[in-house]
């Protein structure tokens, strides 16, 4: 499972990058940079929600005060050869090229759409979502859904569910949690009866599981993933900012329960992405929304 390779990868690495500055005998700067660069790289972009989003405080904590020892002992001085620098400095490069790309997921480049968050009462986790393949790669597997949101919700442990990878539908903070419209409009496409599926399990015919599409003036807003029989709206019924939609679910693509949210321009084979705003803020993967 990609998530619990995510989790042991970050732990991992994250745990090696303190280690090596607590054991390396003879301290260096470019040495310093490279766990440097690995451990902001586990920070932002590790998988710690997992198991518990807190979990990489503790592990920030960790790296500073490991680095201040680093510090106290590199001030004593050492010298490195210059041979010793060329493969480091191509290692550098290689971490710089996921941090770029993890920072400058934060700028989105078409128009965009200001919605209103959808769920309520909770801190929530963007699961896959950003301005760039690097950050959003799922999304960017179809052209028109390029800048949607996986979300999810998470609990008081910072985790999105009750152990790390859950069978139990109920186990997953989010489900059946109530998905309120981030719009005013009409509804103009829905489905509602589609099963959920188990887990790790994908349904591939109706990819978008249990949906509605509202309209708001050009754009069209779909809500995706939600619980069977949970939507009590109507094709063409109107909805206002807040209303309720339906609940979280997992039917459709989506092996665990989560919400994914996308905007068009239109409805067609040439429908254009629209960037999202959550309530005039742009957000990338891993960002925490509070509500
Ligand atoms: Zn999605």
């Amino acid at each position: 499972m990609i998530t619990n390779i995510l989790l042991i990868v970050t732990i991992l690495l994250s745990a090696i990058c303190i280690l090596i500055l607590l054991k390396q005998k003879h301290p260096s700067f470019i040495n310093y940079i490279i766990s440097f660069l690995i451990f902001i790289i586990c920070y932002f972009c590790g998988g710690w929600i997992y198991l518990s989003l807190y979990l990489k405080y503790i592990f920030l904590i960790a790296f500073i005060i490991t680095s201040l020892f680093y510090f106290a002992r590199y001030q004593r001085g050492n010298k490195s050869g210059i041979f010793n620098y060329t493969w480091k400095f191509f290692i550098i490069i290689l971490l710089i090229i996921p941090e770029y790309n993890y920072f400058t997921s934060r700028i989105y480049h078409s128009e965009s759409i200001n919605l209103n968050f959808p769920m309520k009462d909770g801190k929530y986790n963007i699961i896959m979502g950003g301005s760039n393949k690097f950050v959003n790669f799922i999304h960017y597997n179809t052209s028109f859904s390029i800048y949607a949101y996986d979300i999810v919700k998470l609990n008081s442990l910072g985790s999105r569910a009750n152990t790390i990878f859950p069978k139990a539908l109920e186990d997953y903070e989010i489900y059946g949690k109530k998905i309120y419209s981030p719009c005013a409009g009409k509804i103009i496409s829905i489905d509602k009866n589609i099963p959920d599926n188990v887990p790790n399990e994908l349904n591939g015919k109706e990819r978008a599981g249990n949906y509605v599409i509202i309209q708001n003036e050009n754009r069209f807003i779909m809500l995706a993933h939600l619980r069977p029989n949970s939507i009590k709206i109507n094709k063409y019924d109107s909805v206002k900012v807040n209303d309720y939609i339906g609940e979280a679910g997992n039917s459709g693509y989506s092996i665990e329960p989560h919400l994914h949210i996308e905007v068009h321009e239109q409805i067609s084979s040439n429908t254009i992405p629209v960037s999202i705003m959550f309530d005039n803020e742009f957000y990338t993967y891993n960002d925490v929304i509070k509500r």
